[in-house]
């Protein structure tokens, strides 16, 4: 058996109770070394047998589950933030179905949500957006034409982009030339929820990149951006949900 667990943004505590509870009982675990915060590990059995996945390729994988399984052992394969989002789980997934392997999925708190946290923000207010694109650049793994940000960024979303501080030149451009203005906010969260290491830098589009270059920060942060950041309570619209005059299944409204 393998559990796919999402280990959640860095804070230990941002694992789920039955993520925790799996790394427990885990005779292999296999972390995501570069971003899985290795305070987890301390949960592991003393025997457990550890790898770190960042140096190992997909078929090294495969080979320590299909070997563990074999043994009767079972495996965690252990992820950062949520496996779904950049996780590179299909192709493990796919594998393990064709060598007849079982296998669960424990989500985990993605970095884009540990970001909202870390700036205490709402990323749908009413009024000023209702969705949220996560979305990266090109990188060695191209996206593709139909996504690219300036077309992205048209619909005026809050964007969150992963995997891309380094092209904070390119992503001022594409947002430029979607028409939004100099002056967008936008806010970089190195390493959110990382407990004594976390940084937070609040801009704007013509700003950022130079806020950026100045803190150091070249991997390990999320990019947000759009006019939710920062919002004033007379810019968005207070949410029906609480309104005096909204009724809804479970409270009437005043008359
Ligand atoms: N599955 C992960 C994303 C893996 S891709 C998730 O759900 O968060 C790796 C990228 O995620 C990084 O380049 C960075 O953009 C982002 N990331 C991961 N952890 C982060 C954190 N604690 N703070 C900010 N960004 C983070």
């Amino acid at each position: 058996m393998v559990h796919i667990v999402g280990a959640g943004s860095g804070d230990p505590e941002l694992i789920t109770v039955r993520g925790q509870r799996f790394l427990r009982e885990a005779d292999v675990v296999i972390y995501a070394g570069s971003l899985v915060n290795p305070e987890l590990l301390k949960l592991c059995k003393p025997e457990a047998e550890i790898y770190n996945s960042a140096k190992m390729m997909l078929d090294e994988i495969i080979h320590v589950i299909v070997l563990a399984d074999k043994a009767g052992k079972t495996t965690v394969r252990l992820h950062t933030g949520d496996p779904s989002i950049y996780g590179a789980i299909q192709e493990q997934m796919d594998a393990l179905t064709k060598n007849g392997i079982e296998f669960d999925i424990t989500p985990g708190v993605s970095s884009f949500l540990a970001a909202a946290a870390s700036l205490k923000q709402e990323y749908t207010l009413p009024g000023i957006t209702q969705t949220v694109i996560i979305t990266r650049c090109s990188g060695r793994t191209p996206v593709p034409d139909t996504e690219s940000l300036a077309q992205l960024a048209q619909h005026r979303t809050t964007l969150c982009i992963f995997l891309s501080v380094n092209m904070l030149s390119e992503i001022k451009n594409e947002l430029l030339s979607a028409g939004l203005e100099e002056t967008t906010p936008i806010a970089v969260v190195y390493k959110a929820s990382w407990p004594n290491e976390e940084k937070i830098i609040r801009g704007r589009l013509n700003t950022i990149e130079e806020q950026v270059k100045a803190s150091n920060i070249d991997r390990t942060a999320m990019i947000i951006v759009g006019q939710c950041l920062g919002a004033t309570l007379e810019q968005y619209r207070k949410s029906n949900l609480y309104s005096p005059q909204f009724a809804h299944m479970f409270r009437k409204a005043e008359s």
